[in-house]
């Protein structure tokens, strides 16, 4: 008979990310729910100043409001010529109900007069995983890295994905598959971390 492992609560109501992060999650037979389909879960405040802290911020408080284990994540952009910007400010960039539409917009703005061998950003995504007590078990991150271009290229992904240039395949995320996505992303290397731990840690517990 196939192994049963606890329910992990996705922290995340971004159903575009969800949906990416529960394609890392298939070929492992965790019973995943999202913390968006369930009701009287609280929205998390991304509050703090480091992606780290937002992650483990999420998954602790998911997991105390629902008694499971939870997965929490926080991502973003980090541009080397904005210092680092948009950063933890990356779904906020252009305002507090800002579309991705208009974040892009600002990005684009912003690094106007800047070249294009200075256009160099990294996409990075913390996770962390909470037990049923709301304590921290695991925190991984992982990064991809790429470039700006200068106007949107492609329909795919979501967020800065038709901005963000792989250089390696002279594409941008919004013109790769989601196949080729979830092998490169940000996403994807921080759950090659975190999978084989969070396996090992479901099965002790
Ligand atoms: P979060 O929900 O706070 O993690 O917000 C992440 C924000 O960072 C998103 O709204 C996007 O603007 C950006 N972001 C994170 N990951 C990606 C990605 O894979 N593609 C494009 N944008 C992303």
């Amino acid at each position: 008979m196939a192994e049963s492992l606890p329910t992990i609560v996705l922290a995340s109501r971004n159903r575009k990310k969800l949906r990416e992060m529960a394609d890392q999650l298939t070929c492992y037979r965790l019973q995943l729910i999202s913390a968006a389909d369930l009701p009287h879960v609280p929205d998390v405040e991304e509050g703090a100043h480091s992606f780290a802290e937002n992650a483990a911020l999420k998954a602790a408080s998911v997991a105390r409001a629902t008694g499971h284990w939870s997965l929490g994540d926080d991502s973003g952009l980090e541009v080397d010529a904005l210092n680092g910007a948009p950063g933890v400010l990356s779904s906020r960039y252009a305002g507090s109900n800002a579309a991705d539409g208009d974040n892009n917009r600002k990005l684009l703005e912003q690094l106007a007069d800047v070249p294009d061998q200075q256009r160099t950003a990294r996409f990075v995504c913390y996770l962390a995983v909470a037990d049923p007590d709301g304590t921290i078990r695991l925190q991984v991150d992982g990064v991809c890295r790429g470039r700006i271009i200068q106007a949107d290229r492609g329909g795919g992904g979501f967020g800065y994905d038709p901005l963000f240039l792989i250089p390696e395949y002279h594409r941008t995320f919004g013109e790769l598959s989601p196949v080729v996505k979830s092998v490169l992303s940000h996403r994807a290397r921080a759950f090659q971390r975190l999978l084989p731990q969070l396996v090992a840690l479901l099965r002790s517990s």
